[in-house]
């Protein structure tokens, strides 16, 4: 096989068909596909691909197991450095991370899919049953972990194989953070994320849900409870709004909370579930990223007749994945670029109609480097609109932070932590993921995770 064969391609569910169903999207590849894509691999001497992935996957050499047809030693190779490879084969944004690292695109070709690939490997491990490591000789020392989300469960995982006796505390009634709430079905199923939290928990790792960390157990509790290092994954969960006029009527939605109701407490099988959402026919998901994607793509599949993505820049300046563009635009998502909503307005009933925005145009590059919005004079339009989803970014909540002494944060509420590490200004406690870094991705989560999985120990070994 040679690298000159062009990329396989993800066999997709059709997107007529996929916008009234929450079945996944994408179907994954066959047995043959993967030995295909896995043969255009160059077993680069020096492969930049993993410089590219903060877990650390050994990208060639379970490629390279693949080739063999070793599937079984491919799937050891993954776990060996990646817990939730399932996972990470789904979301990760594998374009600005290993895959923007491949040889190939020096060569003016498409990089090996890489993503495709340890999703292709996970599945076929969890289809035949998953093999553990053998059991560590135990430390004798406990660790806590804050939060249930790709962060912690990372963290979790990684000092449950170093031999530590390690319980993870989560606020939700169920582990996953973002995985499960956040990240639509049709996504990433929770079943799949499910048996990768039922892989950690079998590493050893106790979780225990309902627990509000920095609310119902303080952080100081842990010591005294006799953990001897305390690691805080708790996201980044609160929603940003716009505080225009009119945001308290009835149909208007944080993305935190659409989405919550859709994934986590199953409105779309309402009855059968117990949380509906209230869904209107016309509705506008206010932002440009993987959220707003996600709720645009949502509605639709929730009844919705017609779903807009309302975005202040262009389609260049937009910060969701390539992919996910494409795939909402498959499925019928409509785009109104350089427009912001102002106002919403009700009626006497407080229930929402319809909203004010204002026009824009681009200026000069930010902060960010993206090109400034800048208003219109008296380019006002007002469009009719029943539902409103505000995606327009999340941030830290302060429970932990705010009854935590010691604990250094920014101006943003994130906790200040060593990016190599993990270290906080607390001796013993350590952080990563998105209370760390704002709102970011999965796979930095993680990398996050496993920093300060291995700084622990090195804590706990003095
Ligand atoms: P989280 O996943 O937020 O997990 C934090 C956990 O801590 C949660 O379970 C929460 O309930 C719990 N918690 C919070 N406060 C407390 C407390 N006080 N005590 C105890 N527990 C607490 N990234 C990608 O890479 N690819 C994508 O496609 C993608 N899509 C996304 C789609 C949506 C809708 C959203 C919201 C995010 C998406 N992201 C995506 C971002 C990604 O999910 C996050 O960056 C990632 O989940 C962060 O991991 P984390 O462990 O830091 O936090
Ligand atoms: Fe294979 Fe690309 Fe990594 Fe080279 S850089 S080893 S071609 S995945």
């Amino acid at each position: 096989m040679s690298n000159e064969v062009a990329r396989v391609a993800m066999p997709a569910q059709n997107p007529k068909v996929r916008r009234g169903n929450f079945s996944e999207v994408a179907l994954g590849y066959t047995e043959e596909m993967a030995l295909e894509e896995a043969g255009r691999c160059l077993n680069c001497r020096k492969p930049q691909c993993v410089l590219g992935c903060p877990v650390e996957v050994d990208i060639p050499g379970f490629i390279g197991k693949i080739k063999e047809r070793d599937f079984d030693g491919a799937a050891k190779n993954l776990k060996s450095k990646n817990s939730l490879p399932a996972i990470c084969g789904r979301v990760c944004p594998q374009e600005s991370q290993c895959e923007a690292q491949c040889i190939l695109l020096k060569a003016k070709k498409e990089p090996i899919a890489v993503g495709r690939l340890e999703r292709f490997i996970a599945d076929w491990e969890m289809a035949r049953g998953v093999e553990m490591p053998p059991k560590p000789e135990s430390k004798g020392k406990k660790v806590a972990v804050l939060g249930a989300g790709p962060a912690g469960l990372t963290a979790a995982g990684d000092l449950a194989k170093a031999g530590y006796e390690v319980k993870i505390f989560e606020s939700l009634h169920v582990p996953g953070g973002v995985l499960m709430y956040g990240i639509p079905e049709f996504r990433l199923p929770k079943a799949i994320v499910q048996k990768e939290i039922d892989y950690i928990k079998a590493l050893g790792v106790d979780v225990e849900c309902n627990v509000i960390g920095g609310k119902t157990l303080l952080v100081d509790d842990l010591f005294e409870m006799g953990y001897q290092a305390v690691f805080i994954g708790t996201g980044a969960g609160l929603p940003y709004f716009m505080n225009n006029p009119g945001e308290n009527l009835t149909g208007v939605y944080s993305a935190n909370e659409f989405l919550t109701r859709s994934n986590l407490m199953k409105a779309y099988n309402f009855p059968d579930s117990l949380t509906p959402i209230k869904m209107g026919k016309k509705v506008a998901v206010i932002g440009g990223g993987n959220v707003a994607m996600d709720a645009a793509r949502t509605a639709l599949r929730l009844g919705a007749e017609e779903s807009w993505i309302i975005y202040r820049r262009t389609a260049a300046e937009m910060p969701a994945r390539a992919e996910e563009v494409e795939h909402a635009e498959e499925e019928g998502v409509g785009f109104k670029m350089l427009t912001s909503p102002v106002e919403f307005l009700g009626n006497e009933d407080m229930v929402l109609t319809s909203m004010r925005c204002q026009k824009y145009e681009l200026g000069e590059p930010d902060d960010s480097g993206r090109r400034r919005p800048v208003p219109i004079e008296g380019a006002i339009e007002e469009i009719p609109i029943d539902t409103v989803v505000i995606a327009i970014g999340q941030g830290a909540n302060a429970l932990i932070t705010g009854t935590t002494p010691g604990l250094d944060i920014t101006k943003y509420g994130n906790i200040v932590a060593d990016e190599a590490t993990g270290q906080t200004s607390r001796e013993g406690v350590f952080a990563g993921g998105d209370i760390v870094t704002g709102a970011a991705t999965v796979i930095l989560a993680m990398g996050a995770g496993k920093l300060a999985a291995r700084a622990i120990d090195e804590f706990l070994s003095k």
